[in-house]
């Protein structure tokens, strides 16, 4: 690395952080992602640390967020409201312990855990038990008077209860957008054509920050208090530890996150994190780490503070779920049904617990909505398990060379021409199985394990027949012979016979799983075991009209007319006669008497992992008995399986009363038949 002078440096970030904060905090629309704000703040502190005559009093190490608006009147704070210190790691918890014991003299013997809100700070004013005034945190100093705003927030009493509150008592807290409401918002602003926000953080301060209360009341914004700021005349003393505190506030009518703990070391501390950290998606709000807080008001107040921060909390970071990273390139997917998918291959980065080196960029109309160039400096978002997106671009560092993406103007593997349809927002090829791409994902998909389950036949060995040309399409599967095998690169005698023995077992298969294999738009594993049990038959499928196919359960007209379709092409008929010319079969679907199974009239859903049997044996099983088996829970739903690691299905069934079993029940239910 070349030397940087500190002080050019110094004024380099200063700018930076200055410009970020304004994004951030007065706009409410930043244009990089925290993880890049706070490496860049990190930096700013270590120069500062090693040259302390380059730091100034209104560097932004030492200044607490943006100033106010000029729309809203302002409000002086009676005590200046701070921000919080960093820990990113078990270390830097372990240094906060160490400074504190080190200041205070004494053991920390507790603290109080809390999650980070991820909203923006207010200080509600309570005079005799009335919302006097509410603001916000501004530059710590000096906030916007929001109390018409705040009053609009239901969580927010206008009225403290009981008779013990002090006279005048100041209550910190977080307004935040839960998701629900974030969502909702989100969406209302897209079919309206109009920008979302970026974040329920955003999305929070936007809302709150309104000249017009109506909007704010109209966001769904809500509130959790974590301190207090002057409090006067009291009745009933303030509790000694801030933990208390919160429950005195409790007491007093004023939300308190339910999640709040208190504890008694380091140990716990760090527990508590991985605790919230492995929940973080099962909250109702988002979250960007937890506040530790010496328990202790004594305590805290012998620690005291540094220019813009307690010395006696710490907010102890999750790692990013946003980083920032270069758009190397674009590359044109084909998929199964030719539809044309933007990857973007990016300079990798680690983000949300993995390295992203792709991320889809869905169509595009998304590639216009983002604006984004390659060469341009991208946010990439990965949050729990949700695939990789790219967020923004970050215009104002666009390199002079970037260059625009073009779309292609006909299919990038085999030149067919590409349609829209209207309406779609998806660009497909219309080359079919003329199409390279399309021909090996229809036949990844023909052998996969819920379509035939040719045991065996991989992805890259589907690749490699298709490229060597001995396959064109799912039938010709079938004519495979041991000396043709053998001619494969790595392919051994042992190898290729057990792949044509696999693909001879194959044959025998069900109405249900073949009609699955066949890859057709819509069409999935549910949808066509609902198929084969209504109409028993292929000839009976073939010959149903878009009406009667409407007529099975889950088929709605777009499925029904794909189906329909499909079914009158002369090449797909072509496919399906050579595969049932090469030996496949199934058992005739017997006609049950539906009335006499024990689950008719009933709805299951299944969530989480199941490991005597796969999900999809399960739901053959239930399915098998006469109940319908649904993918999400509602207030219709009868029973949900409940394997491991559920999540949201699982709390919303518990919310909507609604019975459960786990995969030992399950067991011992099936077994009953
Ligand atoms: P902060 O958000 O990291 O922490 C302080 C704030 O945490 C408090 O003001 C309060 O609002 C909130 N909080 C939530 N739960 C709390 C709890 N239980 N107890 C106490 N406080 C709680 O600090 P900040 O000064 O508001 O913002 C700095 C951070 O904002 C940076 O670390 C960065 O991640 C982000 N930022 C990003 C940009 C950007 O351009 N992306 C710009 C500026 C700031």
């Amino acid at each position: 690395m070349t030397a940087v002078n500190p002080e050019q440096r110094v004024s380099e970030l200063t700018k930076l952080l200055n410009d970020y904060n304004h994004q951030y905090y007065v706009l409410d629309n930043p244009t990089v992602p925290d993880a890049e704000y706070d490496r860049l703040m990190r930096e700013l502190q270590a120069i500062e640390g090693e040259h302390p005559q380059l730091k100034s009093a209104t560097s932004p190490s030492q200044r607490v967020g943006g100033e106010a608006l000029d729309s809203f009147s302002q409000i002086t704070h009676l005590k200046p409201m701070l921000s919080l210190d960093n820990a990113f790691n078990d270390d830097e918890m372990a240094d906060f312990v160490r400074r504190l014991e080190e200041r205070t003299g004494q053991n920390a013997e507790a603290f109080c855990c809390e999650p980070k809100l991820d909203g923006l700070a207010v200080s509600l004013l309570y005079v005799d038990g009335q919302l006097a005034r509410a603001a916000t945190r501004g530059d710590g100093q000096v906030g916007e008077d929001i109390t018409q705003n705040v009053k609009t927030i239901k969580a927010i009493p206008l009225t403290l209860r009981g008779e013990d509150y002090p006279a005048q008592i100041e209550i910190r807290g977080e307004v935040f957008m839960p998701f629900a409401a974030f969502d909702g918002l989100n969406e209302r602003a897209a079919t309206k054509g109009e920008k979302g926000f970026a974040n329920p953080r955003n999305a929070a301060a936007g809302s709150l920050r309104q000249l017009d209360s109506k909007i704010t009341a109209s966001r769904g914004l809500s509130f959790y208090a974590y301190s207090t700021g002057v409090v006067d005349g009291v009745t009933t003393p303030m509790a000694s530890t801030h933990y208390d505190q919160l429950h005195q506030l409790k007491g007093w009518g004023v939300p308190v996150c339910p999640e709040i703990k208190r504890v008694n070391s380091l140990d716990e501390m760090i527990s508590y994190y991985q605790d919230i950290l492995n929940r973080r998606s099962e909250l109702a709000y988002e979250i960007d780490g937890v506040v530790n807080k010496l328990d202790s008001i004594a305590g805290q107040d012998k620690a005291g503070f540094v220019a813009k921060a307690p010395r006696w909390a710490i907010a102890y970071k999750f790692p990013a779920q946003e980083e920032i990273t270069t758009l190397l390139d674009v590359d044109f997917q084909v998929g199964r049904t030719g539809s044309i998918t933007p990857v973007a291959r990016l300079e990798p980065v680690f983000v949300g617990g993995v390295t992203v080196s792709n991320a889809t960029l869905h169509n595009k109309d998304e590639i216009e909505r983002l604006g984004v160039k390659i060469g341009d400096k991208v946010v990439i978002r990965r949050a729990g398990d949700v695939i990789p997106q790219i967020v923004s671009a970050v215009e104002a560092q666009r390199p002079d060379d970037a260059k625009d993406i073009e779309f292609p103007e006909s299919c990038p593997v085999c030149d067919s021409e590409i349609e829209r349809l209207e309406g779609e927002a998806v660009a497909r090829c219309v080359g079919g199985l003329v199409c390279g791409a399309q021909r090996k994902e229809a036949i990844k998909h023909f052998a996969s394990r819920k379509a035939l389950d040719v045991d065996g036949l991989g992805d890259k060995l589907v690749e490699q027949l298709v490229d060597e040309d001995m396959i064109q399409a799912p039938s010709d599967l079938f004519n495979l012979t041991l000396p043709q095998l053998l001619n494969l690169e790595r392919m051994g005698e042992k190898k290729a016979q057990k792949l044509l023995d696999a693909l001879e077992a194959s044959k025998s298969t069900t109405l249900a799983k073949f009609l699955y294999s066949l890859g057709i738009r819509e069409v999935g594993e549910a949808t066509a075991s609902n198929l084969a049990q209504h109409f028993k038959t292929l000839d009976a499928i073939k010959a149903a009209s878009v009406s009667r196919l409407t007529d099975v359960d889950d088929v709605g007209e777009i499925v029904a007319k794909h189906l329909y379709y499909f079914l009158r092409k002369d090449n797909n008929l072509e496919v399906i006669d050579s595969l049932l010319a090469s030996g496949i079969h199934w058992p005739e679907i017997e006609e049950k008497d539906e009335a006499a199974l024990p689950l008719v009239g009933q709805t299951w859903v299944i969530t989480g992992t199941l490991h005597s049997m796969g999900r999809s044996e399960a739901k053959e099983r239930i399915a098998a008995l006469g109940a319908k088996v649904a993918g999400s829970v509602s207030a219709k739903t009868t029973m949900l399986v409940a394997g491991e690691k559920a999540g949201s299905k699982l709390t919303k069934a518990q919310d909507l009363g609604i019975k459960t079993m786990d995969e030992d029940g399950l067991t011992a239910f099936l077994a009953q038949f």
